[in-house]
């Protein structure tokens, strides 16, 4: 299983007041965002970094410059990560994935894609609730036909079917998440989970 969970005091801690049903827009937008910040430094880990030299106030050393990544959020609640990618790597270029499930056939059906060149670029992508998987898989399929040299999924909440799926479909990906919760309801939700990611971030209920 390509999956790492962080389990770090900050992570559990946001993730915690994300789970919260008494968290409200603003504080659970406030709250994903400092939750990824703690995901970003696991999932950049192996991002690889030019050598420049540069000069201190004291001397001349060696410094690093990060190589391209390219963040695709997953709409709509991957643009609850968004921001920290943006503050963390300013020079990131972004892409957007629009899925929705089919309710006839159940499968994951395209509105809207955007990416940038992909080629060469290390991609993250933004889906926080992994659930069936279904979207993700879909997500990385158009990366990988866009030239994407290595991809890292960033997931919130991941579920025992959303990872499986992955494994089966895209086992080179790499998932880092929050925590690996226990089974999905009868409706495709991830329990316990913390509801609908979307209508959480942007107040629609
Ligand atoms: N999407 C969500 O927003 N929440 C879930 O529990 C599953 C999918």
């Amino acid at each position: 299983m390509n999956l790492t969970v962080i389990d770090h005091p900050l992570t559990r801690h946001s993730l915690s007041v994300l789970r919260n049903e008494n968290t409200e827009a603003e504080a659970f937008r406030a709250a994903a965002k400092r939750l990824t910040f703690t995901l970003l430094m696991e999932a950049t880990r192996s991002t690889p970094l030019t050598e420049t030299t540069i000069r201190t106030p004291m001397e001349e050393t060696v410094g690093y410059e990060l190589g391209d990544v390219v963040a695709v959020a997953v709409l709509r609640a991957g643009l609850g990560m968004l921001d920290a990618v943006l503050e963390m790597i300013p020079k990131v270029k972004v892409g957007f994935a629009g899925v929705q499930r089919d309710e006839e056939t159940a499968l994951p059906q395209e509105y809207y894609n955007k990416l940038p060149d992909l080629a060469n670029a290390h991609v993250l992508i933004l889906e926080p609730m992994l659930a069936t998987g279904g979207s993700l898989a879909w997500a990385v399929d158009k990366v990988k036909e866009s030239g994407a040299m290595t991809i890292t999924a960033m997931c919130v909440v991941t579920a025992p079917d959303g990872v499986r799926h992955m494994y089966e479909r895209h086992p080179d990906v790499r998932i880092v998440a929050a925590t690996f919760d226990r089974e999905l309801n009868d409706r495709a939700y991830i329990m316990p989970g913390l509801g609908d990611m979307g209508d959480r971030l942007f107040g629609t209920f």
